[in-house]
């Protein structure tokens, strides 16, 4: 706590986002497309798989790159305790996804394949199938969690109205543009669920820490946001509400009586005033919803909690962004959320050339908007300042190899970094370090804030001293 204020910076948390990526393949000569996308995301692990004998690693900043089975490539953050540091993190997946689309690229280009690879950070691939951008947020293990968890159903519901990245819905009277590309996804995945909660949250506990201390709060309901704006106010939110229901806060008053119908009727009305059904029979729309949430968040800042600028800036963005939604002044967020970011671009093109939302050139420009190689809007938008950022280039660039000093990401990714360079076998998931030669016992690592560990630096030194006594093969 601050002396004299009474107040704490708000609890310590980890943090840390998996974003799947869609590929796809685009023909160059305007023929059909020469690998579909399972072949073109094989195509891009091609140099993974050469180096490192497997399509599932950790990364010098302590990331997972891996392709699952689909065709979705994916990046795993490092764990974060700063929300800074995640949004390097996330960007550094970027630029990662982007240098591998490259040099598939140029393979293609020599093999005089007509195709271009186009690594998409959205939520639906051209076959209508969607997928994902997972939250994760350590919370301590208590017996109120899965009520906490439920708590926040109404807030995962709304929340897009602010965070949502911003969608092109086809429809038998046209095309018109809408909160989320998750929204109608969220609605099929109740129909195999038994509890209120569990398509927005994915219910398996695994926490990949002590779990008799902690547990991994996994939100599944998220888009994967381009604006660092939108992902610090989707972080930054979840972690002020988090820190309120950890010390006392309540949220439950606020449940409503068809979260899965409010999604949906969220998503589609982009005025933020869709009549929601609570569980008391009242009506509430989705601003004046994130309006009360929001209040109960000053409350207990104010209340309790010393915060950093950034955690500062989530609450005036999160008061900034409903005004936007409930006035319809897009200009007070258009730089800095996605789907106002979006929505400014798809409509000024469209009016420009005179056409509707549902032109394909609409559409393909709305795709480009996703696109992180080079064939993406994101440089020439921040260039005219049509897109904002939080953290600058340069240090999302040195999180590509870099991992957050302050948590165990720290440990994996220099002990990782040190592995590839003397070209030892090290075998490591998000708790353990193991080198396969067998020469130490493998090192747990389970509590997630550790950044600093003896056995890790043994575990150093063992590969140091290896080096000096039989040379890596290559060096
Ligand atoms: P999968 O996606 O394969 O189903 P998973 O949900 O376990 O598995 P990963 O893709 O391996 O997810 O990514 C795990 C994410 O959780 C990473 O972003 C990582 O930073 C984060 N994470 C790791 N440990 C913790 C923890 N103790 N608390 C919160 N987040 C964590
Ligand atoms: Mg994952
Ligand atoms: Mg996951």
């Amino acid at each position: 706590r601050a002396p004299g204020t009474g107040r704490r910076p708000p609890a310590r948390r980890i943090l840390g986002l998996e974003t799947e990526y869609g590929i796809t393949c685009a023909s160059t000569t305007g023929g059909p497309p020469p690998m579909d996308a399972d072949s073109a995301a094989h195509e891009l692990f091609d140099p993974v798989v050469q180096r490192f004998r497997a399509s599932n690693v950790f990364t010098r900043s302590g990331a997972r790159l891996y392709l699952d089975v689909g065709s979705h490539p994916e990046y795993a953050t490092a764990e974060c305790d700063r929300l800074a540091d995640l949004l390097a993190q996330d960007r550094a997946g970027e630029l990662v996804m982007a240098d591998l689309a490259a040099r598939a690229n140029a393979r293609l280009a020599d093999r005089d394949v007509p195709g271009r690879i186009h690594l998409l950070k959205n939520n639906l691939d051209a076959r209508g199938q969607g997928f994902g951008c997972h939250e994760n947020y350590l919370v301590r293990r208590r017996a109120e969690f899965w009520n906490d968890a439920r708590a926040l159903v109404p807030h995962l519901v709304t929340r897009q109205v602010l965070v949502g990245a911003g969608h092109i819905l086809p429809g038998p009277r046209g095309a018109r543009y809408v909160f989320s590309q998750r929204a109608d996804q969220m609605e099929d995945a109740v129909s195999s669920a038994t509890t209120r909660a569990r398509p927005l949250i994915n219910t398996r506990d695994e926490p990949h820490a002590d779990a008799e201390r902690y547990m991994r709060l996994h939100v599944i309901v998220g888009d994967s946001n381009i604006a660092q704006g939108s992902t610090l106010l989707k972080v930054g939110a979840m972690d002020l509400l988090l820190d309120l229901l950890e010390h006392g806060g309540d949220l439950s008053d606020l449940q409503l009586a068809q979260p899965m119908r409010a999604i949906r009727d969220t998503c589609h009305d982009l005025g933020g005033a869709a009549p929601l059904e609570r569980d008391n029979g009242r009506t509430i729309t989705p601003t004046e919803l994130q309006g009360e949430l929001l209040a109960r968040v000053l409350d207990h800042c104010r209340a309790e909690l010393d915060l950093d600028p950034l955690h500062a800036g989530v609450l005036e963005l999160w008061d900034r962004g409903l005004e936007a939604v409930r006035t319809g002044d897009h200009s007070l967020v258009e730089a800095e959320l996605d789907w106002a970011v979006k929505h400014r671009l798809l409509t000024r093109y469209a009016e420009r050339s005179g056409t509707g939302l549902d032109d394909p050139r609409v559409r393909r420009l709305a795709l480009a908007y996703h696109d992180v190689g080079p064939d993406g809007l994101r440089p020439a938008l921040e260039d005219a300042g049509l897109l904002k950022r939080v953290v600058d280039e340069a240090t999302c660039r040195r999180a590509v190899d870099t991992a957050p000093s302050t948590t165990r990401a720290h440990l994996r990714g220099t002990a990782v970094s040190r592995a590839q360079d003397l070209r030892r076998d090290l075998s490591v998931d998000w708790v353990t370090l193991r080198l396969d030669d067998g020469s130490l016992p493998p090192v747990s690592l389970r509590d997630p804030f550790s950044a600093q560990d003896p056995r890790v630096d043994a575990l150093l030194a063992a590969m140091d001293a290896q080096a000096v006594s039989q040379p890596p093969p290559c060096a």
